[in-house]
Parts: structure tokens; sequence; C-alpha cells
């Protein structure tokens, strides 16, 4: 199946494609993830994202589309993925439809206090990738593997809110444009919660 995740930062787009992928065999594909990667190798693409992404505004579409396409070229990502941060405005919603037919769009949906609460919190294993919110787990290393956690350096209050305003101008019109194949799930809840309600729906989806 080939699922976008949507939603504002600090939702858990993130923690749901990374239990999706573990659970369900689904392979996470975030744009994020694939930005930070090529800033940690030092790459000309990376160096390129990386002065928008401290700004929290959007990477321009034809870089932002060329590490997308390489990433689904893969032979692990045929038998479906979750994509996490892609598309974030129309014309990345019109060209994704120019490459792959989506299944499935999940919203997930989480008001404004509860992700002023979750945002200065979020820790990321260095390793690994799990995430963390310090509001539930304090410690500084990884649960699962024992890697340092760091705070990401757009994990700051004037990138947050530029973030948030870039979410609710550019990507929010995305609700309509896949009305038709929209599913929407509360993201307030536990991690666990969320998932169950979306396992649930695919389930439902699938039988
Ligand atoms: P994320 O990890 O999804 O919060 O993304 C972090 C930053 O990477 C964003 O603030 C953007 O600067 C950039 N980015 C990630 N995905 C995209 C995308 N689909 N289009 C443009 N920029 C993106």
């Amino acid at each position: 199946m080939k699922i976008v995740l949507i939603g504002p930062q600090f939702s858990g787009k993130g923690t749901l494609a990374r239990m999706m992928e573990r659970e369900l065999g689904l392979v996470q594909i975030s744009t994020g993830d694939l930005f930070r990667e090529n800033i940690k190798n030092g790459t000309a693409l990376g160096k390129e994202a990386e002065t928008y992404m401290n700004k929290g505004v959007l990477v321009p579409l034809p870089l932002t589309l060329s590490i997308l396409k390489e990433k689904l070229k893969g032979e692990e990502c045929k038998n479906g993925f979750v994509l996490d941060g892609f598309p974030r405005n129309l014309d990345q919603a019109n060209a994704l439809e120019d490459i792959v037919k989506i299944d499935t769009v999940i919203l997930l949906d989480a008001p404004r206090d509860v992700i002023m609460r979750r945002c200065l919190g979020r820790r990321t294993c260095s390793k690994c990738g799990e995430i963390y919110n310090t509001s539930t787990y304090d410690k500084p290393t990884c649960k699962k593997c024992g890697s340092p956690l760091f705070q990401r350096d757009d994990d700051n209050l004037d990138s947050i809110k530029v973030r948030l305003e870039v979410y609710e101008k550019e990507t929010t019109p995305l609700i309509n444009f896949y009305a038709d194949r929209l599913f929407v799930v509360d993201g307030s809840k536990t991690p666990e919660e969320t998932f169950e309600s979306v396992k649930n729906f695919l389930m439902e989806k699938t039988k």
C-alpha cells in the first residue's frame, strides 16, 4: 500500500511512520530525514537544503523531488511505503501524482496546545532515529539502542513558528486535494492509540 501522512509539526507523523514500518512492513520515507542524512554526509544537496531548513521554509521542489525519486527507485519501496513529510503543498502533490498512485492519505490532526506542549521536548536518537519527548522520557540515551539523543537544529521557537505557518498556508489545502482518500486520526493520543486506529482502518480497507 502507498500511503501519505500529513499533519502539522509535532502531530506524530515520524513516530507513526516508524511504527508502520516496524509493524506493517511499509518503508518510511521522510524527506526531512533524507535531507538531514545529506547534511550529515556533507553532500552538495545537503548544503543547499540546509539553508532553507534552518529558516524553517520549504526546500525548492526540484531538489526535493530529486531526493524523493531516488529513494522511490529502491527495491524496498516496491511493496509499499509511508511518505512522511511529502507532499507539503499542491505543487508537490501534483508532481507526486505523475510518479506514483497514492492509495490512502492519513491526516494526523492535533490541536495547537498539544503541538506547543510537544515542540521543545522532541529528542531524536542519533543512531536509529527513534523519537522521544522529554515529557515522557527524559534520559539522554536511546531506550532501544543506547545511542545519544539530540535536539534537531530547527526545533527552536523561531523556526517552529515559521514551519507551523508554512503548514497552515501551504499544506492544509492538501486536505481537500486528497478528500477522496483521506482518513483523519487524532494525533493528540498516545503513539500506541494512534497506531491502533490506523492499523484498524488499514485492515478494514484491505479486507
Ligand atoms: P521535517 O523533518 O519533515 O520536519 O522537515 C524538516 C525540514 O526539511 C522542513 O522544515 C523543510 O525545510 C525540509 N523539508 C522536508 N520535507 C520537505 C518537502 N516535502 N518539501 C520541502 N521541504 C521539505
